[in-house]
């Protein structure tokens, strides 16, 4: 659990009773150690600024300031999906950092060709949603049979994709198999139960990779990680056994408040979830485990009508909700516009300049779009901020030289400003200001009456 800035002061050379013979010496930089600890208690100074605390006081800290949810990553060929490390129960308390892992799984008896093919295709998927590619993270294999076919079903996996790969047995020797095929990279070893935790912790202890645990309840997966932390592997991820929705949902919410709120150690790590073993609507599944609280997800097939949906949402959930998707302030060409094609300006808010550019450039009409620096904001929103106004528009104008690529002065607006075209004609002389549709669905139509 963090400690106050008076329970760090304790183990500090001020808090000492005796205090130490440096205390308040100001060495770190601040006045007092009282003022030291603060600082620390606020992640606002690094503990190496003071070189007079006890290696006894450096280990209570350093466990208190340990991440109360282990970061966890799987890598393989420069891809990395990285899963843990989060600090609040709800989105809106800070943000979530890291996407949980979208995985899509294939079993080793499907074939080998059948295999290469389905890996390729998945791995070839990638949809742009505002400005980002977005496409799995990497697949699992689940073994089906013995060591000869988990082996040849990984390297085909492996064969056909760079990304990371989980790798599914509860047969050591056939994990071992599995890990010697999928090479160099860092896989996620799946995994430990009661029964054969020993061997699993001693292949992920060789091969430094991380491993999940299993359990029917809290209790004996906390007992398993305990007893896997002890045989030397720190890296785990938890995989409950849940049956239904609700029950993964309560599950898992009581395994963050354990990690967050009670900083229990034994239960600090990251989820993994199987969608279609709680639900018989995976997506419904998946989409749970995505809000609530899985690390990796892996799905029982690839399909791109449910692949899409799914990631934008990820998307959404991991966004920082204090931090606009944002794209940068300028002038943005859409289908090679010339001297006489419209000119357009909106805000730098990504959904909305992905809106705007999107239908502008599917109708297949030229058009130049101003994208005016409002902080990020939607155009009612930064309009009712102050931060879309008709001085910021009128910046925007002159300091793209759109006057110079144009053989007319006409700017469109959005709809939803037309109270500023007044106020725009005054801080744009020349220029006639149009009023646009207030959505960008309508965008297509508006220009073709405009030619
Ligand atoms: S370096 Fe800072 S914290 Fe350490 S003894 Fe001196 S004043 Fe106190």
């Amino acid at each position: 659990m963090a400690l106050s800035g008076i329970e760090i002061y304790k183990l500090l050379p001020g808090g000492l009773k005796p205090p130490h013979p440096k205390a308040n010496c100001k060495e770190c930089g601040f006045p007092t150690c009282l003022a030291f600890a603060m600082k620390l208690a606020a992640k606002q100074a690094e503990l190496a600024s003071c070189q007079y605390v006890s290696e006894e006081a450096q280990e209570k800290l350093a466990a208190a300031a340990a991440p109360p949810i282990r970061l966890i990553k799987v890598s393989s060929n420069g891809h990395e999906v990285a899963a843990g490390n989060e600090t609040v129960m709800y989105r809106h308390e800070k943000t979530f950092f890291h996407p949980a892992g979208v995985f899509v799984r294939i079993n080793d008896s499907d074939g080998l060709d059948a295999i290469r093919e389905l890996v390729s295709t998945a791995d070839e998927y990638k949809v742009n949603y505002v400005g980002m590619d977005l496409a799995v993270d990497g697949f699992a294999i689940k073994s089906t049979g013995d060591a000869a076919t988990f082996s040849a079903g990984v390297e085909a996996v492996r064969g056909a994709t760079k990304r990371p790969l989980i790798l599914i047995s509860a047969d050591a020797a056939v994990m071992e198999a599995g890990l010697k095929a999928a090479g160099d990279s860092k896989s996620l070893i799946c995994g430990a139960s009661p029964e054969n935790w020993e061997a699993m912790a001693a292949l992920a202890k060789s091969h430094k990779a991380p491993l999940t645990v299993g359990g029917s309840t809290l209790d004996e997966m906390a007992e398993l990680t305990d007893k896997i932390k002890a045989a030397g592997v720190e890296d785990m991820v938890l995989n409950p056994v849940v049956t239904t929705l609700p029950e993964a949902l309560g599950v898992w919410t009581q395994l963050r408040r354990l990690a967050l709120r009670k900083t229990f150690r034994p239960l600090g790590y990251p989820i993994i979830a199987f969608p279609s073993q709680f639900s018989a609507d995976s997506q419904i599944a998946a989409v749970q485990a995505i809000a609530k609280y899985a690390g990796f997800i892996v799905l029982d097939r690839f399909n791109p009508a449910d692949l899409y949906p799914l990631l934008v949402f990820r998307q959404n959930i991991y966004t920082d909700p204090q931090k606009p998707i944002q794209v940068s302030p300028g002038l943005y060409e859409i289908n090679n516009p010339g001297p006489d094609s419209p000119v357009m300006v909106t805000t730098n808010f990504s959904i909305t300049y992905f809106s705007v550019s999107n239908e502008v450039e599917g109708s297949g009409r030229k058009g130049w779009l101003l994208v005016a620096d409002a902080e990020g904001m939607s155009v009612l929103t930064a309009w009712a901020a102050g931060k879309f106004d008709a001085e910021r528009i009128a910046k925007t104008v002159k300091s793209t030289g759109i006057e110079s690529k144009v053989n007319h002065r006409r700017l469109t607006i959005p709809g939803h400003v037309a109270v500023l075209s007044g106020e725009l004609e005054d801080e744009l002389p020349g220029w006639e200001i149009k009023v646009g549709p207030r959505e960008a669905v309508n965008l297509p139509q508006y220009l073709k009456l405009m030619e």
